[in-house]
């Protein structure tokens, strides 16, 4: 078994910014992350087969990419970076398993930061299943690092900043945004305004995104949503709807659109089968995603020798992943009594400056496109929720009457969420789902019991661990 004082979970803007601090602290740092170059979502690299001859085509985010990467270059040959590795477990005594090349390799760590980011928040709606209904992450992984578009006519689905990003990436691929149907709208220009203040970086960019939307003429359709995809083989419609604050369709106000592509973007879900497996507290905040590890100032947990930063612990952007993970480092490393809490605080001191500027302008968008109930009633009784084991609502509602009242119960009794994804894809919707037919808060149905292993291993895998 491999011996390291500090582990980090996921090289993305959180992990490497903690990589970073903790190696200039002195610790000594083994990196694990499932891809195979470092990046995380936004700042994935292409593969190796690509050449970049003219870097402002992609974009800042690229920019600002390759500045982190660069700082994470400097101090690499001080990390023990293990790529194309996912940890499918952790256990008691600070260990952790990971699938590497087939074969399980374990780590004991004496602290532990997870950055293990977020993912797509899918949403079930009749033909949410059809071939060419992506999910907006996927459709952008495709745009970004293989260059090849999801689609030809194209409409964009969902709620907040990525979709003016994708769609942007898109145009710039050469592709046809048919429409943009966003479900959130600004009832407070005001308070958004207020809360924009000093942060320009942000502004600079969601003016760059809104001006590109306008220059290629993709019409912006405020306060509506995708209610059904259509077609035989494959998506040859969609159908949008305006909606009501609670984002229930209005009557009589559908209109189908011809597209064979439809990108879904209702925000993400952070990544806490980690923490949850590691039985970290964790606490239910819909604005920032579902559950969340309860963290204190230094990024850490209930359990002292882990910590938790970036999208994993709420969706606040790569900027505050960055500046999490910098305080995550620099914590550990004065835990692991490498620098005194008072160089600790003093090195982490601009990076907390800069989460308090961010967080009011934060709120005020996560109040924006935060998913309302009545995306939740799309799904009709055949509407497949799990797709990995296709339990259908119908199913779900049959339990649930049954006397069914939780996560875990509806799991027993349909599989739902026991396939290849363990729930990583279907159980924030259920979550909803389950609290409308209850009636209930979603916090008072708890969550899907994680389990190692948290993805799929070989059997062998199991056998040598
Ligand atoms: C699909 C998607 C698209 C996005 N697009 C944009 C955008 O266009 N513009 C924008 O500003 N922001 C975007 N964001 C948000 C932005 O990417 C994040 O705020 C930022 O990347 C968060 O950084 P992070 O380090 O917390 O997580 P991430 O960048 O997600 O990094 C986490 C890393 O951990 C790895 N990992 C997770 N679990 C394991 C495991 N068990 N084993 C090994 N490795 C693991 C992941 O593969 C990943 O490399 C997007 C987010 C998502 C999820």
């Amino acid at each position: 078994m491999k011996e390291t004082e500090l582990l980090i979970l996921g090289a993305g803007p959180a992990g490497l910014a903690a990589a970073i601090e903790a190696v200039k602290a002195g610790s000594k740092v083994t990196l694990v992350d499932e891809n195979p170059f470092p990046g995380g979502q936004i700042y994935r690299q292409f593969d190796r087969g690509f050449k970049v001859s003219d870097a402002k085509v992609l974009g800042r985010d690229f920019g600002r990419g390759q500045k982190l990467l660069a700082e994470f270059e400097r101090v690499r040959d001080r990390v023990d970076y293990f790529s194309m590795s996912t940890v499918w477990g952790i256990f008691p005594n600070n260990e952790v398993t990971l699938l590497l090349q087939e074969q399980s390799q374990r780590i004991r760590f004496q602290k532990l930061i997870v950055a293990a980011g977020a993912y797509d928040r899918p949403v079930p709606f009749p033909g949410w299943t059809l071939p060419g209904v992506f999910t907006a992450g996927g459709a952008q992984r495709l745009v970004k690092t293989q260059r090849v578009l999801p689609g030809e006519k194209i409409l964009l689905a969902g709620s907040g900043p990525l979709q003016l990003a994708l769609a942007n990436q898109i145009v710039d691929a050469g592709g046809n945004v048919e429409a943009i149907a966003e479900a959130g709208t600004i009832e407070n220009w005001f308070r958004l305004i207020h809360a924009s203040r000093g942060q320009w970086q942000l502004i600079a960019d969601a003016l760059k995104y809104i001006w590109g939307i306008r220059r290629a003429g993709i019409p912006m359709l405020r306060g509506h949503i995708i209610v059904e995809a259509r077609g035989e083989q494959q998506v040859e419609e969609a159908v949008i709807a305006e909606v009501d604050e609670n984002w229930r369709p209005k009557p009589g106000r559908q209109r189908t659109l011809i597209v064979d592509t439809v990108c879904v973007g209702y925000g993400f879900t952070p990544s806490t089968g980690i923490t949850r497996l590691a039985k970290c507290e964790h606490q239910y905040d819909p604005l920032q995603g579902g559950w969340l590890p309860v963290r204190g100032k230094n990024m850490e947990t209930s359990n002292p020798d882990i910590y938790a930063a970036g999208d994993c612990t709420g969706i606040a952007g790569s900027m505050a992943a960055i500046d999490e993970g910098r305080i995550a480092g620099i914590a550990a490393s004065c835990s692991l009594e490498k620098i005194s809490p008072t160089e600790a605080d003093r090195r982490a001191e601009p990076s907390r400056q800069r989460l308090a500027s961010r967080k009011p302008l934060l709120q005020v968008l996560n109040e924006i496109s935060m998913p309302r109930p009545g995306l939740f009633e799309l799904a009709t009784d055949d509407t497949i929720v799990c797709r990995c084991e296709e339990i259908r609502l119908r199913e779900i509602s049959e339990v649930l009457l049954q006397g069914a009242v939780s996560m875990n119960e509806v799991k027993r009794l349909t599989r739902m969420g026991m396939g290849n994804c363990q729930g990583r894809m279907c159980a924030p919707a259920l979550q909803e789902i389950i609290a409308l037919q209850k009636k209930m808060p979603p916090a008072d149905l708890g969550s899907l019991t994680p389990r190692p292993p948290l993805c799929p291993v070989p059997l062998q895998v199991l056998q040598e661990s």
